[in-house]
């Protein structure tokens, strides 16, 4: 599994839980609320590469755009995206994407980047599905896709190659049905699993193969 940074010390402890454990790895990066909310220097990519050389960091993120959460002051949030961008495109690492409400420009700058190592992490943004599936981007499901509601994800899911389909937890985040509201912890991301399974009508066994499988392409373990 894959857990990831939001910050400098949270990338830290990402790093430190992967020492310590060998079925984990990390992610190291800077969340975009918290780039938004001023926390981000242009140098902090010096401590995003240097903790990039760890030889349990797979990825570089989570990073992106969030308007959702923050509307006033993207400028930061640009920044610090851009940068770790060029960052995991240099060091040909994948770059873990978080967006929300802000599929537009998170498309454009990933366009822009011409990385095609690229995760969209909890995935919500159907109407670009075929785009990113054409990209070979990879897209990975979290708990929402279980919610009744969600009809719009429900209806992609199906549609992503299975060789770019990921499953995840956000934990301790959006916990899937039927522990919806709970704190969410990687164990449950065996519904998520069994949800996606249903709707491609494929056998969860030989679904979790094939996410196995492509977490070990993308992530390169
Ligand atoms: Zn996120």
């Amino acid at each position: 599994m894959v857990t990831i940074g939001c910050g400098r010390e949270s990338s830290e402890e990402a790093v430190a839980l992967a020492d310590a454990h060998p079925e984990v790895y990390a992610a190291v990066g800077v969340h975009p609320v918290d780039a938004g909310k001023g926390n981000w220097r242009d140098s902090d990519v010096d401590w995003i590469r240097d903790l990039a050389q760890h030889e349990k960091v797979v990825g570089i993120g989570e990073c992106g755009l969030d308007y959702f959460h923050d509307r006033t002051t993207p400028d930061d949030a640009l920044r610090a995206f851009r940068a770790q961008g060029e960052i995991a495109a240099d060091l040909g690492m994948p770059l873990i994407i978080h967006t929300r409400d802000a599929a537009d420009d998170t498309m454009q700058i990933l366009r822009d980047l011409g990385h095609d190592k690229v995760l969209l992490h909890c995935f919500s943004i159907p109407q670009y599905l075929d785009e990113a599936a054409d990209r070979g981007w990879t897209m990975s499901i979290a708990g929402p896709v279980t919610f009744p509601k969600n009809l719009e994800l429900r209806d992609a899911v199906p549609r992503i190659p299975e060789g770019q389909l990921l499953v995840e937890t956000d934990a301790p985040y959006l916990a899937p049905v039927p522990m919806r509201g709970k704190r969410n912890e990687p164990a449950y991301v065996a519904h998520t699993l069994t949800c996606v399974a249903e709707l491609r009508g494929v056998d969860v066994d030989d679904l979790d193969a094939v996410t196995t499988a492509n977490a070990a392409r993308v992530f390169g373990w």
